[in-house]
């Protein structure tokens, strides 16, 4: 016969946590929690099969249910001494839903079912606390009357018509809160909730506790159809045949008098990790009056002081899940006269920054290992220990002071203080003024980029993770507080506010000016006011908008790693940070190199991990001091020796740069770029500018003017730019080439070691590769003569055209090594321009006409797929091919999964992204373990062979 219903209680549980499936997380983790032999209160589960009986046979259940039902609550009865539905001492029980993961849009739960006019009495006679029973009994006829009876407001902006009648009776009183009523006036309220309930929805409150309980059940399970549900269903690809489970548990009560209590807690602090149990809790109070934020609840610390006894029962709770479950958990709990029982446990959700720590404290504990660790942090989230903080002090002193204003989504990690504008074109405005800005709409969309761009962060009051703002303040590198509801902003008045206590300036005198009461008929209400320009400072790791200004600052790892300041070197910050990385080093396969032009761009890399440079943008350099003139002279010469001329005034700039280039990186690998831009990028804009050059070249400005005609191209990007500029112009090759080769030999004879990779941009056909090379094998020789010395050096080329992956086998001929340029193969592939693509990326994101933007993740199919070719057809013909990727995606966590799985030797990024680069490669490695190859393979068997022997 099969098993509808699990029963758990008294130290036994018929199911355990790996039963997400069948008993729902909530379920599987209160068996588990029994299995452990933590406090639990006996109850039973009635698995999700039920709920795919109960849509599969038009709403009925399997006829073994009501039998296994019945011996479930005897179950309870017999460990609890009570019985459920006796007048003299009965047993109450809460009905609770509950999905694999936990899904808004479920039915609320129901607590003290079983109360009726006939339980009531005994329950009185029983704790001689008429009050207490007759607050559970209006508060199960609500919630009864809610979600099982259908009593909801009609319409969003109705008041809800319990409180309605809750209202009126205190009126009657003339008192203001729920705890002045008397018991009396508890017991009349059940009354009028009854009769309003069954004259607004025609049915009647049951009062038959069996008939209460299938109620309930059924309840349960129709939510799992209801709007809501499927909406988040839709929206976190969840199939609907996974079902609901549904618990029936014994009520223990937190709310019988002053050594009862309720609360929620994390094992450990989830907002920054801190090794410290973190939690609030209400006495007195029942469920979810906590979250309700009726009463304000207190912080675990006041427990410490004002009863030790419960929290040292806490605190054992705490140990016995965190050993057990190797994870920081979010419990709910409830203290019935001193005693305290568990409701729910799962892993608890944290900021990034709280991974981070948790992972690596776990390892040092040895809850973990440091695989288990890698695994546990998202690489993204390492950004968190990178962006600006909030000093720390002061942001807690704001704090104090009541200006934590709301909390949002935590959508963009990062510290920003700024001056707040409503609108897009007035953020933009205030920036050119020299402002700092913050930009707060309700929520963003395409044209408000400019605005976006201009400021520091960004808020919105609506919107999720993945809303237009928090995709593109993501994209952007902008902090960012999405879906912060509490904010009302109104961008057209240029003014925002936020609901407060009434009694806010008694407790915060010194935010009198900020406060504006409203009334709004009779009651009255009170907001905090910000004004366009007012100070706000958001907190995009934690979703805090506070009010006013807080000072930011560099986080302890760039201190130390950047500004070289040894104080953050002790901080426990960098010390986790230090150990992480050390793991990740210890683990990857994959090689991490950067893209620096520039000697301290270099310098960066290093200390961020780097093993060497991966893409050198050679004409980045051709912007420092007045070197442009020579460019720029060099651009406009009209014959090749008046290019050479100009050349050569560029070459000793070029040399000394990849001197100091090669001392920083101390004989780690380079990879040195010819010049790639179209050459009207370098020339001037303005007419000042033009006629200033016009005079130092001692030219007219018409002939300027001509040239930069001539120069002027309908698709520049498909343009005369790449090795097309170097075939043309070899001069132009060959002065970088000169200028690396005499700084090799520079540098070697300072008994430094280099390592120089030249890489031709751009190519399409192996003949160009061939041409541009022979330029630099030219070159290398004419320099090892001249100076005596000879270099080691490879070169290659980027794979960024189709048709060069296409041809890999041809080019791998030539070439020593590929660079995958995947900003350009993806411009390429998908035939757009990435600086055009901003006008309906947003759009085809939040449609999802593509999964991801192209140009932050690889794209497997399509640009992946030419990759894949390129690499299995060079090492085809040169399995010595060195392989690498210097596109924007090489700090890009799915793409270097995807370069690890296609055994390239290294990818390449930006130097703040080179330790995310490291963790995702470390992370790729231990999803996909290299395999052997087949000749290691047979090697290994040969070796076995001869043991045996
Ligand atoms: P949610 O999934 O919304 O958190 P729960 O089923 O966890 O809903 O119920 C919410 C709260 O109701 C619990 O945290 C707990 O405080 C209270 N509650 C649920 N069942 C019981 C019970 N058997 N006894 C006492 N309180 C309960
Ligand atoms: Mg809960
Ligand atoms: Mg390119």
């Amino acid at each position: 016969m099969p098993n509808y219903v699990y029963s758990f209680g008294g130290g036994k549980a018929a199911g355990n946590a790996s039963q997400k499936n069948l008993l729902g997380g909530k379920g599987a983790n209160l068996h588990e929690m029994t299995h452990i032999g933590l406090p639990v209160p006996p109850g039973f589960t009635i698995t999700t099969e039920v709920c795919t009986y109960y849509y599969g046979k038009k709403h009925t259940y399997p006829p073994e249910l009501m039998s296994q039902l019945k011996s479930a609550v005897k179950k309870i009865e017999n460990l609890t001494g009570m019985k459920f539905g006796s007048a003299q001492n009965p047993l109450l029980v809460s009905v609770r839903s509950g999905a694999r993961s936990s899904m808004p849009g479920m039915m609320d739960t129901i607590l003290n079912l079983g109360l009726n006019d006939a339980t009531v009495e005994g329950l009185i006679e029983q704790t001689g606390n008429p009050r207490f029973v007759y607050d559970s009994y209006r508060r199960f006829v609500q919630m009864y009357g809610d979600v099982v009876l259908g009593m909801k407001p009609e319409s969003k902006d109705d008041s809800d018509p319990f409180e309605e009648i809750i209202i009126a009776k205190k009126k009657l009183r003339g008192v203001e809160t729920d705890t002045e009523l008397t018991a009396d006036d508890l017991r009349e309220l059940a009354g009028e909730f009854k009769d309003a309930i069954h004259s607004r929805t025609g049915k009647h409150f049951p009062q038959d506790p069996e008939a209460q309980l299938w109620g309930a059940i059924s309840a349960v399970f129709g939510s799992w159809m209801n709007d809501r549900a499927n909406v988040y269903r839709r929206l976190n690809g969840i199939p609907e045949s996974w079902g609901t489970a549904v618990n029936v548990q014994a009520m223990v009560f937190g709310n019988m008098g002053v050594d009862s209590g309720t609360g929620v807690a994390f094992t450990r602090n989830p907002a920054t990790g801190e090794n410290a149990f973190y939690g609030e809790y209400l006495m007195n109070a029942q469920g979810e009056d906590v979250v309700a934020g009726t009463r304000t609840p207190l912080p675990m610390s006041a427990m410490e002081k004002d009863n030790p006894k419960m929290y040292a029962q806490l605190m054992r709770v705490r140990k016995i899940l965190e050993r057990h479950y190797k994870d920081m958990m979010d419990i709910e709990f409830t203290i019935q006269q001193g005693t305290l029982y568990m409701l729910q446990c799962r892993i608890g959700k944290r900021t990034g920054f709280a991974a981070i720590r948790i992972a690596v404290e776990m390892v040092n504990e040895k809850l973990i290992t440091p695989a288990d660790a890698l695994m546990r942090i998202e690489p993204e989230q390492l950004n968190q220990l990178l962006r600006p903080i909030f000093n720390t002090e002061e942001k807690s002193a704001a704090i104090s002071e009541g200006r934590l204003l709301a909390t949002g989504l935590n959508a963009g990690p990062g510290a920003a203080s700024g001056r707040v504008y409503f609108t897009a074109e007035d953020a933009f405005l205030a920036h050119t003024r020299g402002e700092r800005v913050i930009l707060a709409r309700n929520e963003t969309s395409p044209e408000d980029i400019k605005g976006m761009d201009a400021a520091e962060g960004i808020v919105t009051s609506r919107g999720g993770m993945t809303s237009h703002a928090a995709l593109v303040a993501r994209q952007m590198g902008k902090v960012c507080v999405a879906g912060c509801e509490a904010l009302q902003i109104d961008n057209k008045k240029r003014v925002m506010h936020i609901a407060v206590p009434h009694d806010t300036e008694t407790h915060y005198p010194h935010l009198a000016a900020h406060l504006e009461t409203v009334s709004d008929g009779e009651a009255k209400r009170t907001f905090i006011r910000i004004n366009e320009g007012g100070f706000i400072s958001l907190d995009g790791s934690t979703g805090e908008v506070i009010l006013g200004e807080v000072q930011t600052q560099p986080s302890e790892v760039l201190r130390v790693l950047i500004y070289k300041t040894l104080d953050a070197a002790n901080s426990p910050v960098y010390k986790i940070y230090e150990r992480l990385m050390k793991w990740a080093d210890s683990t990857r396969t994959l090689g991490v190199r950067s893209n620096s032009d520039q000697p301290d761009q270099c310098r960066n890399a290093i200390a961020f991990g780097a093993e060497g440079i991966g893409l050198c943008r050679t004409e980045h350099m051709f912007f420092g001091g007045d070197r442009i003139d020579a460019v720029r002279e060099m651009i406009l010469a009209e014959t090749t020796e008046g290019r050479r001329a100009a050349l050569a005034k560029i070459l000793p700039y070029q040399r000394n740069d990849f001197l100091e280039i090669f001392r920083v990186m101390n004989g780690k690998p380079c990879t040195m770029r010819t010049l790639d831009p179209p050459l009207h990028e370098f020339l001037p804009h303005t007419e000042k500018e033009i006629n200033d050059l016009a005079k130092s070249l001692g030219i007219s400005p018409e002939t300027i003017t001509r040239r930069m005609d001539d120069l002027r191209e309908v698709n520049p990007m498909l343009g005369f730019r790449g090795c097309r500029l170097g075939l043309l112009y070899p001069e132009i090759t060959e002065m970088q080439a000169r200028a690396i080769f005499e700084a090799a030999s520079a540098a070697k004879k300072e008994g430094i070691r280099v390592n120089p990779e030249i890489m031709i941009p751009l190519v399409g056909h192996v003949n160009e590769l061939k041409s541009q090379t022979d330029v630099v094998r030219k070159m290398a020789e004419t320099v090892a003569k001249e100076t005596g010395m000879k270099v080691p050096y490879l070169t290659g080329t980027m794979i960024e055209i189709p048709r060069a992956a296409l041809t890999a086998d041809a080019i791998a001929n030539v070439a020593q090594f590929f660079s995958f340029g995947t900003n350009d193969l993806t411009q390429t592939t998908y035939g757009l321009s990435r600086d055009d693509s901003n006008k309906f990326m947003p759009f085809y994101l939040e449609h999802d006409i593509l999964p991801r933007d192209p140009f932050q993740a690889i794209d497997r199919d399509g640009v992946g797929r030419l990759m894949k070719i390129a690499v299995e057809d060079g090492r085809g013909v040169n399995p010595g091919l060195k392989l690498g990727i210097c596109g924007e995606h090489g700090g890009e966590p799915t793409s270097v999964e995807f370069c690890h799985t296609l055994g390239l030797n290294y990818v390449s990024c930006s130097p703040f992204r080179i330790p995310i680069a490291r963790l995702a490669a470390a992370r790729a490695a231990l999803a996909y373990p290299a395999k052997k190859s087949p000749r290691t393979r047979a090697a290994a068997t040969k070796k076995k062979k001869a043991v045996r022997k």
